[in-house]
């Protein structure tokens, strides 16, 4: 049996409202901003990301407001 499932997506990224799978700690790509969720969550819209494209959207478009990198465990202990 094979427990390597957390290390398997190491870095990898998931997009705003797809399904977190693997709890931990993910990073938001663009703008760096870490938040912990749990399996069952869906993966939220960056609220940093969010104030940033408010006023000009059309200038930028390549730039989706919320893109999840996964960078590891529950890193804190409550
Ligand atoms: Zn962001």
């Amino acid at each position: 049996m094979t427990d390597q499932l957390d290390d398997s997506i190491a870095g990898e990224t998931f997009d705003t409202g797809t399904s977190v799978h693997a709890g931990g700690v993910y990073v938001c790509s663009p703008c760096g901003y870490k938040k912990k969720l749990e399996p069952g969550d869906t993966f939220p819209e960056c609220d940093s990301c969010m104030k940033k494209s408010g006023s000009d959207e059309e200038e930028e478009g390549p730039a989706p407001s919320g893109i999840w990198e996964y960078v590891g465990a529950d890193e804190e202990k409550e």
